[in-house]
């Protein structure tokens, strides 16, 4: 006999933002492996405190789940993760290297449900000073060996003079 479908259901609901927290407590150990351990954010120098989980996607207050995949998810120290919120400066340097993206970039289109990039296809720059392209459903990684140029096809980045690199 099947059960009645209310037996199955937990005691009682998550909120949205505490089925947030859990996804990404259960991608930490992947995300912390993923990136070696380190701040993502480590070549500008600074690091402090614990390494977190930074949220490419920038996240309200009890924020969509949507954007906890292991795409969307860096480790970062605690102090840069905390500095972005406070230096426009900084946040700018964080989205020309990937560490963050746009949120309208990513968010699915109200009505196709399709986001304009998919999280994976953003590239970011990672201490050795190499860009790879994360993942979102596993915590694999491609090289991407024109990291710049691809941030510039996305319009994320600019071309800077005579197709060179902008210096951040
Ligand atoms: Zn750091």
């Amino acid at each position: 006999m099947i059960a009645p479908k209310y037996d199955r259901q937990p005691a009682r609901r998550r909120t949205i933002g505490e089925e947030s927290k859990r996804q990404v407590n259960a991608q930490r150990a992947g995300v912390l492996e993923r990136d070696r351990y380190m701040c993502v954010a480590a070549s500008l120098g600074g690091c402090m405190g614990d390494l977190t989980m930074q949220h490419r996607a920038a996240k309200q207050a009890g924020g969509s789940a949507l954007y906890d995949g292991a795409g969307f998810l860096v480790a970062m120290c605690w102090g840069h993760n905390v500095r972005e919120m406070q230096d426009a400066d900084l946040r700018r340097k964080f989205i020309a290297n990937g560490w963050s993206v746009a949120k309208w970039m990513v968010e699915p289109n109200l009505h196709t449900g399709v986001p304009i990039h998919d999280i994976s296809e953003i590239p970011l720059l990672y201490p050795d000073g190499r860009w790879y392209r994360n993942f979102n459903q596993s915590f694999g990684q491609a090289f991407e060996p024109d990291g710049v140029g691809l941030m510039v096809r996305l319009g994320i980045r600019s071309g800077g003079v005579h197709g060179q690199e902008v210096v951040f």
